[in-house]
């Protein structure tokens, strides 16, 4: 049986910038991934250079981190059964342009860098991952599992 996980998911400033934030989070929903927690913030620069340190060696990071904090962003917890592969099974892969039509990077993302959205990539670096934007007092159960 399918595992329940919890991912980040982060709306990027393209797709926020288009009006697909709705788009999006009801292709979550529709998936069977709960929204535990949500919230549109902008990024500073050093927010966003410290959420992608791991790529801080990469030639692209200056970008990244100038794009990620360029606008809006909506954050979200996701949580369901298998929630990290298949919250980035509908993300669809890293290069927009190599995206199939259905993903949500294939039908709103731009290029490799502008990618309309993140998903953590293990269950541990979820929890790093959530922990960087959410306390846990804002993490709420899905409200079907909320006693009457
Ligand atoms: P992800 O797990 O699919 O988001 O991909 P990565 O962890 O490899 O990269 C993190 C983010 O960096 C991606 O989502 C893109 O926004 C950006 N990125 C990845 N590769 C490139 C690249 O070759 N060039 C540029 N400009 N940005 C990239």
């Amino acid at each position: 049986m399918a595992a329940v996980e919890r991912t980040l998911s982060i709306i990027k400033p393209d797709a926020v910038s288009k009006g697909a934030t709705g788009a999006i989070l009801s292709r979550f929903e529709d998936a069977g991934l709960s929204i535990l927690a949500l919230k549109k913030i902008r990024l500073s620069e050093e927010q966003a250079r410290g959420f992608y340190a791991v790529h801080k060696e990469r030639p692209f990071y200056s970008d990244l981190v100038e794009f990620m904090s360029s606008g809006a962003v909506v954050v979200s917890v996701l949580e369901g059964p298998d929630a990290v592969s298949r919250h980035r099974d509908l993300l669809g892969p890293t290069n927009s342009n190599e995206a199939p039509k259905g993903t949500i990077r294939g039908d709103f993302g731009t290029d490799i860098e502008r990618n309309a959205g993140h998903g953590s990539d293990a269950p541990e670096t979820a929890r790093i991952e959530i922990a960087y934007f959410f306390n846990a007092t804002e993490i709420l159960a899905p409200v079907a599992a909320l006693p009457a």
